[in-house]
């Protein structure tokens, strides 16, 4: 059905001016939010949702993950970065990165984003063209590419490949309603000059998003002083790399000359608080960001150091944490917390003329929340329910480009018990 009417909603709009609808309705045509107000259509032709006890907000966008690491939940905890990656993560990844293993891992990770209110993700693995394929079954918004790297992968042998691999996916993609391919390279600690400039003019031939880890340990920081005499985001600006089409990941350790360069350049960050904490990478200074103008988004990271993909949970964090930074509780507010889940999430991927919000014009991503819930009551301020209060539980149905993707808690693409059964017996491949 093209027309839907959402109505009886508690709308959080996330709009500009922050608005709330107390009792309201929104009407969908064709995927698009077509009307929001007080007063309600009435249309013999559209199907009618009763939000009664609902909130109605955006959904979240996760602007950092790797989806297909569900497969390495748990496999190697506790410990720091670079040993994690090097002694555990690769050495997996080498026996367990196929394409039927990814597609089951992306099912896996799908499952758990949609059922805590994720509605677009930003991704950097390998066979991403298996993980566009799997979002547009299951529904779901993706920014999608393939990790380059200077060593061999699962997907390619060389850097040459990988950039061909990557252009095939973005012509494959580019102008589909739900995938929007961008380029992905790893870090300027696994990537040489020239493959971080080659990565950077395959994005600006299509004008698409540039997706990199920056600044994320102190070790990085020391290896690129050593190497280039510079620390990692001043290098990246010195060779041209950082412009608004670049999204960051994690910056934890910029000082503040890059976090001006960030800023001049509109360099967005994604900001992944429990991977940086349980990798003991640090705290990213989000305030000091968002005072400079930088957007700042929020990622999960992938499950593998995290070990969830719970947007609600990384968003209480991206609350919680400054206010430990700067011994201040008015550091680190809900509004904020939710503008970073949400808009700024949007604005970072180069997607806020189309998500984000919920205003006229623009897609309907949404999720319906039980604000009526024991955990949630009473509810004196919606930004404080969602953000301090809310777990995912709470999200009962979730809608992307219109269409219903959950209802009720129940998948309407995805096939659960198939997709656990199926993990559990990839996992006996690496059993530690
Ligand atoms: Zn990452």
């Amino acid at each position: 059905m093209s027309k839907k009417i959402i109505h009886n909603a508690r709308i959080i709009t996330m709009n500009p001016n922050l608005d709330i609808i107390p009792q309201g309705c929104i009407l969908i045509e064709n995927g698009k939010i077509r009307h929001i107000g007080r007063e309600c259509p009435d249309d013999a032709d559209a199907e009618y949702t009763d939000a009664e006890g609902m909130f109605v907000l955006p959904g979240f966008i996760n602007t950092h993950t790797h989806v297909p690491m569900t497969m390495l939940r748990g496999y190697a905890d506790d410990l720091p970065l670079h040993r994690w990656l090097q002694e555990h993560i690769f050495p997996a990844e080498a026996r367990l990165v196929t394409p039927e293993n990814v597609r089951i891992a992306t099912r896996l990770a799908f499952i758990e984003m949609i059922k805590s209110g994720t509605t677009c993700f930003n991704d950097m693995y390998f066979f991403e063209d298996i993980i566009a394929e799997e979002a547009q079954k299951a529904g779901l918004r993706g920014v999608t590419g393939e990790s380059l790297i200077d060593f061999p992968t699962a997907s390619f042998q060389s850097v040459d490949e990988g950039l061909a691999l990557s252009e095939k996916l973005i012509r494959k993609w580019q102008g589909s309603p739900l995938i929007h391919p961008s380029v992905c390279v790893h870090a300027p600690y696994t990537c040489s000059k020239d493959t971080l400039l080659r990565a950077k003019r395959l994005a600006d031939k299509y004008g698409i998003l540039l997706h990199i880890h920056l600044s994320e340990t102190q070790q990085e920081v020391e290896e690129l002083l050593a190497t280039t005499r510079m620390r990692p985001a001043t290098y990246l600006h010195a060779i041209g790399l950082l412009d608004q089409n670049v999204i960051a990941a994690h910056c934890v350790r910029l000082d503040s000359h890059e976090t001006d360069l960030l800023s001049a350049t509109r360099t967005a960050i994604a900001h992944c608080p429990k991977s940086n904490l349980k990798l003991a990478s640090g705290i990213a200074d989000t305030e000091a960001y968002r005072k400079a103008g930088i957007t700042v988004g929020i990622g999960t990271d992938g499950t593998a150091s995290n070990n969830t993909l719970d947007m609600v949970e990384e968003m209480r964090f991206a609350a919680l944490l400054p206010k430990v930074v700067h011994n201040d509780p008015e550091a680190g507010n809900a509004r904020h917390a939710l503008q970073m889940a949400t808009i700024n999430g949007a604005k970072a991927l180069g997607l806020e003329h189309l998500i984000g919000s919920i205003e006229i014009g623009k897609s309907a991503d949404l999720i319906l929340v039980h604000g009526d819930s024991s955990n949630m009551l009473p509810v004196y301020d919606e930004y404080s329910a969602v953000v301090y209060a809310m777990n995912s539980k709470n999200v009962r149905s979730s809608m992307v480009n219109g269409e219903w993707i959950m209802r009720n808690r129940m998948l309407c693409h995805l096939d659960k018990e198939d997709t656990l059964e199926n993990i559990k017996r990839l996992a006996q491949i690496v059993k530690p």
